[in-house]
């Protein structure tokens, strides 16, 4: 126990009250760190605090908080600040002698009626954006208020950060690498640019006051400085985000109402979350210390195992990031969407019930404007991870240097092909870049048409390949779809080989042969009537029609049947390839099959547009007919820069054994789930590509198209995004960034679990 702290018996402060305030109350202790303090009740029922301070305390230090008290009390009277009550000598400040005849400074404020931010919940944005209001108030009120006092060097301010640094070997050696991370973070703040001023200091949530559900005002002025403004609101972001599950958004709705009534500049923006996290440092310094010092003062430890799990958390998240997500001013949804409706064709379809808007992306988490983390379980183009950070150096230093088109020679779309090749069975040696998976796709029925000399093509029925009229052609998804006026005579459906749902299913063994068969009886009818095979394609995995894997036999049935009526055989590998799959770097090699042109797209480029079109040499030799092939931006310098790096990260970080286990963890909670929901009536794919199909009837397979609207938007609503799928959109599509981890998976299939049980079909 500190010896410099006063110890008053209530009955003592009654007795001191009543000769030196002239008031009869009845006093009970309150918890206190340093000091004392009494609750006084009087019998009219009028509420003070009696505040004892320890015996070595500066009568200036006192001063400072009664007349700061009375200043902020007079410019900010909507809060509820403590208020100091005179004695009849007029005296603010008053002799309070012990027993012993040791001498104390003794003041008496008025009680706040409320409760402790720390007892507040629920936790909601409308508390939150009412500690941002108050503390801005009274920062507000702060202004222009000076003292001779002001100036005392304080542990916690958080100027000081040579005292937390002072204590940081004692931190425990598996807090270290985090906690220093945050800690250069904190140091590199520029105090010079900060405008200063006297602060409060401590709104802690055990300072913070609530009343109906909103802060109402502060308490515990005893850690006021003059120091950086901006570090007020700092320290009490750090404390409300304690355990709060969305710490973010948390952090930007007290940041934004502090804001409206206290604008801060660029530099302090900048600075509020270095200090949010130097604020938790300093905290966990400080408690190895009392650890270590004060035997573990419970009153010390009281923030440590929650600062330590708040740090966790956000360690995964770029400081700039946060950052940007805590302080950029965005546009309110209701104007994008009426901009939006105003310059945007209307039929540009926007996910979810609630459109998102995503301002940032960090591997497989996205943030929209609120400051709120979603699960990207859905998201493919960003391959190896939103702004993965090697992807994003390769395409800013390529940049910086050139970025011209493939008219020159340069070793960058050189080196790409060749890496690209490696990755591809022989005889698929050349290479095409492009823009887009559309523009891949028209490439190879080009290169197919130079080929065979032929036009007419097989497709598969619910598949779709591209935005173009061609493309739009030959996609049932599309062209027999709303809007769509069918299929051109020169294009050809064959049935899409859905062994959960189609003709043949999976208990039986010959599916993949009776449905190849069906292939072959459209080329024999092509045949009888006279006309050429240009050639077949579908996606190795049809994604568009559902998620499915072909069944056994299947493809390389149609791929000699294709051959053999002089078709090429082509394999749109736009959502599958790439490691995706986890048993297989392509989705063709699944089963054994080598197709004559390989379409590339989305993941290829990270999310920058590239396509690629990989054939053999025979047909890139009937292509190269005199007509130059020419694309502007496809393999241009920037775009071979970016390709190689997704390439190399997709091999360096091992990304299709990833996905393998990854997917094994997704595939075995799936089906534990079926188990339980009759609502999952299959579960199909590989890696991170999978399908679940909901069915209103397991025996009739009805699709239960509204389930899985209603899924997807209930995800969401938890913060986990997933896609609908196939020809009923009755499949919920899985196919995150590939670096989506095994403890993303649990919380997909707990979420989903939730989703499940608590839907309600109408
Ligand atoms: N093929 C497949 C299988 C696709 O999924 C897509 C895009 N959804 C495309 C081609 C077209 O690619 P892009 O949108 O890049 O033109």
């Amino acid at each position: 126990m500190n010896d410099t702290a006063p110890h008053f018996t209530p009955a003592e402060a009654e007795g001191f009250v009543r000769d030196t305030f002239d008031r009869v109350v009845q006093a009970s202790p309150l918890p206190s760190e340093r000091d004392q303090n009494f609750q006084l009740k009087s019998a009219d029922g009028e509420m003070f605090v009696l505040k004892i301070a320890k015996s070595d305390e500066e009568r200036s230090t006192l001063d400072f908080q009664n007349a700061a008290l009375k200043h902020t009390a007079q410019r900010a009277p909507s809060l509820a600040l403590p208020r100091v009550v005179n004695a009849p000598s007029g005296a603010d400040i008053v002799d309070m002698i012990d027993r012993r005849g040791q001498a104390y400074l003794a003041r008496l404020v008025t009680w706040l009626d409320g409760i402790l931010f720390v007892e507040a919940m629920p936790r909601n944005e409308e508390l939150f954006a009412s500690l941002g209001d108050a503390l801005g108030t009274l920062d507000l009120a702060f202004r222009g208020f000076s003292h001779p006092a002001m100036g005392r060097t304080l542990h916690w301010d958080l100027k000081h950060v040579e005292f937390a640094h002072a204590h940081f070997p004692l931190l425990p050696a598996e807090q270290q690498p985090l906690v220093r991370r945050f800690m250069q973070a904190w140091e590199a703040v520029d105090w010079k640019q900060l405008r200063k001023s006297v602060i409060h200091g401590d709104a802690n949530d055990y300072n913070i006051l609530v009343r109906d559900s909103r802060v109402a005002g502060f308490l515990d002025f005893g850690d006021m400085v003059h120091s950086a403004i901006v570090c007020d609101v700092a320290i009490a972001i750090a404390y409300a985000l304690l355990d709060a599950p969305e710490p973010l958004a948390a952090a930007r709705t007290i940041l934004t109402a502090y804001r409206r009534k206290f604008p801060l500049n660029e530099a302090e923006l900048a600075s509020v979350y270095p200090l949010v996290v130097g604020r938790l440092c300093m905290s966990l310094c400080y408690s190895a210390y009392n650890a270590r010092e004060k035997s573990g003062d419970a009153y010390q430890q009281v923030t440590s195992a929650p600062a330590w799990r708040l740090l966790q958390k956000l360690a995964g998240v770029p400081i700039e990031l946060v950052s940007d997500i805590l302080s950029g001013d965005r546009k309110s949804p209701e104007s994008l969407l009426a901009n939006r409706r105003r310059l945007l064709g209307r039929n540009l379809s926007l996910s979810y019930r609630t459109p998102l808007h995503i301002v940032r992306g960090s591997m497989q988490y996205l943030w929209d404007a609120d400051g709120r983390q979603y699960l990207d379980a859905y998201n493919n183009v960003p391959h190896v991870g939103h702004c993965h950070p090697r992807v994003l150096q390769a395409g800013c230093e390529q940049m910086a240097k050139l970025n011209t088109n493939t008219r020159y020679l340069h070793e960058s779309v050189e080196e790409l092909a060749e890496n690209l090749i490696a990755t591809l069975p022989d005889p698929l040696r050349v290479c095409y870049f492009v823009n887009s998976g559309s523009e891949a796709n028209e490439l190879a029925l080009r290169l197919a048409r130079a080929y065979s000399g032929a036009q007419d093509l097989i497709v598969l029925e619910a598949a779709y390949h591209g935005n173009t009229n061609t493309l739009i052609d030959i996609s049932p998804y599309k062209h027999d779809g709303p809007g769509g006026r069918g299929a051109p005579s020169w294009v050809h459906v064959a049935k899409l080989p859905d062994v959960y749902r189609g003709e043949c299913r999976r208990s039986d063994p010959q599916a993949g042969i009776k449905y190849a068969a069906g292939v072959e009886h459209l080329i024999a009818q092509l045949r009888s009537q006279g006309r050429g095979l240009c050639g077949y394609i579908a996606e190795s995995w049809p994604s568009v029609g559902g998620q499915m894997a072909l069944p056994d036999g299947y493809l390389s049935n149609v791929y000699a049947a294709v051959r053999a009526a002089g078709g090429v055989c082509i394999a749109d590998e736009v959502q599958t390839g790439y490691g995706r799959l986890g048993g297989s770097f392509w989705g063709f090699d699944a089963y054994e099959v080598v197709p004559d042109i390989v379409v590339l797209g989305k993941p290829i480029g990270n999310g920058h547009p590239m396509g690629a079109v990989v054939t053999t040499p025979k047909i890139a030799a009937a292509f190269d007919n005199g007509m130059e092939f020419f694309s502007t931006f496809g393999g241009s310098t920037v775009s071979s820069a970016i390709g190689l790096a997704v390439l190399h990260v997709v091999q360096d970080e091992d990304l299709q054994t990833h996905a393998l286990n990854v997917g094994e963890r997704l595939l075995s909670g799936l089906r534990e789930l079926q188990a339980r929901h009759a609502l999952i009536g299959d579960i199909r794919g590989s890696g991170l590509f999978l399908g679940v199909e909901l069915v209103r009837d397991r025996l009739s397979l009805e699709p239960a198209t509204a389930a899985t609207a209603a899924m997807v938007n209930d995800m969401c609503a938890k913060g986990v995004l997933l896609g609908s799928e196939g020809a009923f959109h009755s499949v919920l599509k899985i196919r995150p960034p590939m670096p989506f981890t095994l403890a993303d998976a649990d919380r997909l299939i707990g979420n989903l679990d939730d989703c499940l049980s608590n839907y309600i079909p109408r």
